[in-house]
């Protein structure tokens, strides 16, 4: 018989806390400054100097774990990670091992309409190695250390996840949780968020786990996903064709789409973990753990829900508008200061504004269109002082301009005509104009009142109310 199989993977994140300096060091964290310029003699490994723990990362790495609903712990320890590397100039890398600061928590993901809760089983704080350089020093490589000891956050997921799928909307999700908890900017293409994904199949029905395989260093969510499902399909390819597994650490190639070996698992031996003599264990007491559970913001699952109820809206639309906290923020100030029907305001938000981003390539906090400058538009079609067909045309001015709707509307004479004898007066014109085609409403042809209502917002330049083009043209047409 036809052996069936399943995936079996877990995750491990790096997500780079936000911190302003170091995690042990007062250098600054910022991206993309000179190389070397950034980093002090505590980054350098320098003889005698000593580390200084940044407690603003032990706030976040306790913000997340109370966020997955996990167990802090009252005490955990720095721990040696032996390895030689040229962008790690101590020799060792400051993790923690045995007693990380955050333990077993959780997380509800999402997949074709199912909830699945996925263990976390534990987020360890750490600092990031240098940077080496391949590009520019022909054939020789070079060193930059701005990043070493940028704080980390190392994120371990049971082996819950069963799908490539899976594994997109957990990261994506714990993607969307870190930047609500502002403990990191979510970048990933200056690697602020990166994967590790462990990868196993086994046939379906049997109770252990295969061998696995991780991929390094995966940043970003398309990568991920067909990363794992390349390695998937290798591992099946292998198995049916009476291989073995071996375990061992590979590389995503984005360009071929391919994973290849890099280098046979480590053990955890390899690395001669011990406690780091030049660091106390960290003391969360219950008092912090309260502190920082009174100021967590509202998260994700709870802001959709509310969204749902207060606005009366989707749960598509709901999930959309609280994708990021900046979004859900702006459609809030929007449905504020345009005072219009909540509805409405989602579809701007959700149809043309996150398109028009979408085409520029922009993030909400790039928008050139702040939600006050939306709110006033609305006000104008909500008050029938312009279609929303015009709104649309105000909106692309809107876009490209720092002018209000009020001074578009005005600039562009784009008020709408409610006027009724107005309208009557241009729609009898197009009725005399056109007698063939009265003629064939007349007869029953339904299809010509739509080049009735075409000539009239012609002539209007779209100014015309639609509601009353209609009715007078229905009552006109029926004479
Ligand atoms: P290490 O520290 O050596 O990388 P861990 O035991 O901490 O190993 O596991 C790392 C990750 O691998 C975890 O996310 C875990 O869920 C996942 N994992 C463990 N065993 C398997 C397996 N057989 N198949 C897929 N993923 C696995
Ligand atoms: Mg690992």
């Amino acid at each position: 018989m036809h052996t069936q199989w399943e995936a079996v993977i877990g995750l491990e994140i790096h997500t780079q806390l936000a911190t302003q300096s170091k995690i042990f060091s007062g250098a600054a964290t910022a991206y993309g400054a000179e190389p070397n310029t950034q980093a002090c003699a505590v980054d350098l490994g320098l003889p005698g100097v000593l580390p200084v723990l940044n407690q603003e990362a032990v706030r976040m790495a306790v913000t997340f774990g109370l966020a997955i609903d996990a167990e802090i712990a009252p005490q955990s320890v720095f721990a040696r990670k032996n390895y030689f590397y040229p962008d790690l100039p101590k020799g060792y890398q400051i993790s923690q091992y045995e007693l990380p600061i955050v333990g077993k928590g959780h997380l509800d993901i999402e997949v074709d309409g199912q909830s699945k809760r996925i263990g976390v089983t534990r987020a360890h704080l750490e600092e990031d190695a240098g940077k080496s350089l391949h590009e520019d020093f022909h054939g020789l490589s070079g060193i930059d250390l701005n990043r070493a000891g940028t704080p980390l956050l190392e994120i371990v997921s049971d082996p819950d996840l069963r799908s490539a799928k899976e594994a997109v909307a957990y990261m994506r999700k714990l993607h969307e949780l870190v930047r609500y908890l502002e403990i990191c900017d979510g970048n990933m293409q200056e690697g602020s968020f990166r994967c590790d994904a462990n990868v196993s199949v086994r046939p379906k029905g049997q109770a252990e786990y295969g061998t696995r395989v991780e991929i390094k260093n995966i940043n970003s969510f398309k990568f991920v996903e067909k990363a794992i499902n390349h390695e998937i399909e290798r591992h099946i390819d292998v198995l049916e064709s009476g291989g073995k597994i071996v375990q061992e650490t590979r590389l995503y190639d984005a360009n071929k789409d391919e994973t290849r070996s890099m280098r046979s698992k480590e053990e955890a031996n390899d690395y001669r973990y011990f406690p780091d003599p030049d660091l106390l264990p960290v003391v969360v007491t219950e008092e912090l753990k309260q502190q920082i559970l009174a100021t967590l913001p509202e998260l994700p699952e709870a802001k959709k829900q509310r969204f749902a109820a207060q606005y009366g809206l989707d749960a598509e639309t709901a999930a959309t508008l609280t994708s990021s906290r900046e979004l859900a923020d702006y459609y809030e100030n929007l449905v504020k200061l345009s005072g219009c029907e909540a509805k409405l305001c989602g579809n701007w938000v959700c149809g043309d504004l996150l398109g028009a981003l979408n085409k520029a390539g922009l993030e909400i906090s790039q928008c050139p269109v702040q939600s006050e400058r939306l709110a006033g538009l609305l006000k104008r079609i909500a008050d029938n002082t312009i279609s929303g067909k015009i709104g649309k045309q105000v909106f692309d001015k809107l876009w490209n301009s720092t002018l209000s709707a009020d001074e578009i509307i005005e600039q562009e004479g784009l008020v709408q005509i409610t006027d009724t004898a107005a309208i009557e007066a241009i729609i009898d014109a197009i009725i005399a104009a056109n007698p063939g085609q009265v003629e064939q409403y007349r007869a029953g042809k339904d299809k010509v009142f739509g080049f009735f209502v075409g000539q009239a917002m012609k002539q209007t330049q779209g100014k015309a109310n639609p509601d009353e083009v209609n009715k007078i043209l229905r009552a006109k047409l029926s004479n």
